[in-house]
C-alpha cells in the first residue's frame, strides 16, 4: 500500500513479480484511496508452495491447541486495538457506512475470540469398539494448506470467517482478498504477524480472480478451498478442484424471501415489521448475502405495508460513509451500479411497478460516487428475472400471496437457499413456516442478525459447508481413528 509491499508470501512481505499494481477506488467519490500489488500467477504459486512448506514442516500443525487459542485470542486483542484503523479501511474501501464497519470489526473480533475457546476445549472422541484391549478415538488434525478466497462486501469479515478456523485448526493459508477491496486484510495480515503467527502459516495475494484464480485453485498442493462469492465464480471453482479431488467449501449467493403475514397489522408488530423488512434490503445498499430482497407479503396489508416501506425508503440517508449523517453508502464499484441499473430497467420491461428509487440520487455532492437510490418494484411474480436473479443493489421486490402454504411455496421458489425471514404473531405458525422453509438462516420476528456460535451456510446454490459455529471449524479439520490395541494377538485368519 503507497509504497510498501503488500504481498506477504512466507513470512516476507513483497511486490509483484512483474511490478504490476492495481489503484483502489474510494466509491464513494471516486478517488484513488491507495495504490495496491497486483500478484501474478507465478506469485499464487510461490504463495501455495509457502503455505505447504510450512504445514509440511511440522512446527505449526505441532502447536498445541492451547498455544494456537492463546494465539487467537492475542489477535482479537489486537483487532480492538486497531478497530478505529480498520473501520476507516473498510469504509474507504467499501462506501460502506463508519457505523457499520465499526460493528464488522467487532464481529471480526468475535469469531477470533469464538475459535479461541472452542478450540480450548475441543477433545477427541473415544469410541467404544466392544474390546477391552482396544483403545479406539477419533482424533482431529488439520486439512493441510487452505485458500481462503473472500468477496468484496464484507471484506474482513468474510476472510475472518475462514482465517480463524483455519488458525485454530492448524492449518496454514494464502488468503485472497477481492481485487476490489483489499485494503483491510493487507492492515489484518500485518497485525497477525505482530501476533507471532509463524512465517508462512498466512501468505496473502491481492490480485484479480481471473488472473490468479487457476494458479490458487488448480494446483495439487492445495489441500481445501473455501470460497465466498458469486455462484458463476463458485461453479468454475467447484470445477477446477474437482481435477484434484480437493475438498471445496462454497458460500455463495442468495435471493432471500422476508414473509410478513397480515396478523402483524393487529399484533402491534407492524412498524418493527416495516422496519426490519426496510432494514434487510437497504442495510449497505443491499450489497449483503442475506439480504431480504423478495418481499412476500399477506394481499390483505399488501396496499398498506407497501406503502408504509415506500416512505421510510424514501426517507433513507444515502450518502458518504465518512459522514455520520449517512444511514446508507455507495454501490461498490461504477460497473456494480450499472448492472443494477441493467436490472431495473429489466423490472420494468419485465412490467413490475417502480414504487421508489430507481434513479440515482440527484444531490450534486454525490454526483462522482456509485450511489444509487433505494428502490421498491411492486406486482411483482417469480416469472421475473428481478425476483429470480440476485441484483446485489437496493432493489426490493414484492409478491403477494393469500394462504401460508403459497407463502412457502414462494419462498422456497428459488434456487437459492441462503437465508429467510418470517413475520407472523401466530407462534404455531411462525414454526410450521420456518421449518418449512429450505433456507441455511431463517429468522422469526427479526432480521440479519447472526453469531459467531451458530452455523451460517446456505441450502440450494447458495452453496455448501457451513462457516462458523463448531461446523465451521470442522471444515478445517480432517478426521482421524487411531485403533490401538493394548493387547496384540495374532489375527488368525489364514491358517498356514
Ligand atoms: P465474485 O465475483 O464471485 O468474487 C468473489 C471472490 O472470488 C473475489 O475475491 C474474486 O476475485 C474471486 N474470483 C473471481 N474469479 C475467480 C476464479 N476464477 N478463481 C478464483 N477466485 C476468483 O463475488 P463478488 O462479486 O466479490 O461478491 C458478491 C457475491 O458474493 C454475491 O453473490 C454474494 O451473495 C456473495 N456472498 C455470499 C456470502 C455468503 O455467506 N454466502 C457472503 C458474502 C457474499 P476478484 O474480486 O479479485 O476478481
Amino acid at each position: 500500500m503507497d509504497g510498501e509491499p503488500d504481498l506477504c508470501i512466507g513470512g516476507t512481505w513483497r511486490h509483484a513479480s512483474d511490478g504490476g499494481t492495481r489503484d483502489i477506488v474510494n466509491p464513494a467519490d471516486g478517488s484513488v484511496v491507495a495504490v495496491v500489488d497486483e500478484a501474478t500467477p507465478d506469485d499464487a504459486r510461490d504463495a501455495v508452495a509457502a503455505a505447504r512448506a510450512a504445514f509440511d514442516g511440522g512446527a505449526w500443525r505441532a502447536t498445541t491447541a492451547a498455544e494456537r487459542s492463546e494465539l487467537l485470542n492475542r489477535i482479537a486483542d489486537l483487532l480492538q486495538r486497531d478497530k478505529e484503523d480498520l473501520a476507516h479501511l473498510e469504509t474507504r474501501d467499501t462506501g460502506k457506512t463508519l457505523a457499520e464497519s465499526r460493528i464488522d470489526i467487532d464481529d471480526v473480533t468475535s469469531v477470533f475470540r469464538y475459535y479461541s475457546r472452542l478450540i480450548g476445549v475441543e477433545a477427541d472422541t473415544l469410541v467404544d469398539v466392544g474390546d477391552p484391549a482396544v483403545i479406539s478415538r477419533v482424533v482431529r488434525e488439520p486439512i493441510g494448506v487452505c485458500v481462503l478466497i473472500a468477496p468484496w462486501n464484507y471484506p474482513l469479515l468474510q476472510m475472518s470467517w475462514k482465517v480463524a478456523p483455519a488458525l485454530a485448526a492448524g492449518c496454514t493459508m494464502v488468503a485472497k482478498p477481492s481485487e476490489v477491496t483489499p485494503l483491510s486484510t493487507i492492515a489484518f495480515v500485518r497485525l497477525l504477524d505482530e501476533a507471532g503467527i509463524p512465517p508462512g502459516v498466512v501468505n496473502l495475494l491481492q490480485g484479480s480472480g481471473a488472473t490468479l484464480g487457476s494458479a490458487l485453485t488448480d494446483n495439487p498442493d492445495v489441500d481445501f478451498i473455501s470460497f465466498t462469492g458469486g455462484l458463476a465464480t463458485g461453479r468454475n471453482i467447484a470445477a477446477t478442484a474437482a481435477a484434484h479431488v480437493t475438498k471445496v467449501a462454497l458460500e455463495l449467493g442468495g435471493k432471500n424471501p422476508h414473509i410478513v403475514f397480515a396478523d402483524v397489522r393487529d399484533s402491534g408488530d407492524w412498524d418493527a415489521a416495516v422496519d426490519h423488512v426496510l432494514t434487510g434490503v437497504f442495510l449497505h445498499s443491499g450489497q449483503v448475502c442475506s439480504a431480504g430482497t423478495r418481499l412476500i407479503v399477506e394481499e390483505s396489508i399488501a396496499d398498506d405495508f407497501v406503502a408504509a416501506l415506500a416512505e421510510r425508503a424514501a426517507a433513507i440517508r444515502v450518502g458518504n460513509g465518512m459522514d455520520p449523517a449517512s444511514e446508507t453508502g455507495p454501490l461498490v464499484s461504477e460497473q456494480h451500479r450499472a448492472k443494477v441499473e441493467d436490472y431495473v430497467a429489466l423490472g420494468i420491461s419485465e412490467g413490475a411497478k417502480l414504487v421508489c428509487g430507481g434513479a440515482r440520487p440527484t444531490d450534486a455532492a454525490l454526483a462522482d460516487g456509485y450511489f444509487y437510490l433505494p428502490t421498491i418494484f411492486d406486482r411483482c411474480d417469480r416469472s421475473m428475472r428481478i425476483v429470480a436473479e440476485e441484483t446485489f443493489g437496493p432493489i426490493l421486490t414484492v409478491e403477494r400471496f393469500t394462504s401460508e402454504d403459497e407463502a412457502i411455496a414462494l419462498g422456497n421458489d428459488t434456487e437459492y437457499g441462503l437465508a429467510a425471514g418470517v413475520r407472523t404473531s401466530d407462534a404455531a405458525r411462525g414454526e410450521r413456516v420456518v421449518r418449512a422453509l429450505r433456507h441455511g438462516t431463517v429468522w422469526l420476528n427479526d432480521f440479519g442478525y447472526y453469531t459467531a456460535s451458530a452455523e451460517w451456510g446456505g441450502f440450494g446454490k447458495s452453496g455448501n459447508g457451513r462457516e462458523l459455529g463448531p461446523s465451521g471449524l470442522a471444515e478445517y479439520q480432517e478426521l482421524k481413528h487411531i485403533w490401538h490395541n493394548t493387547a496384540p494377538t495374532a489375527a488368525g485368519w489364514f491358517k498356514n
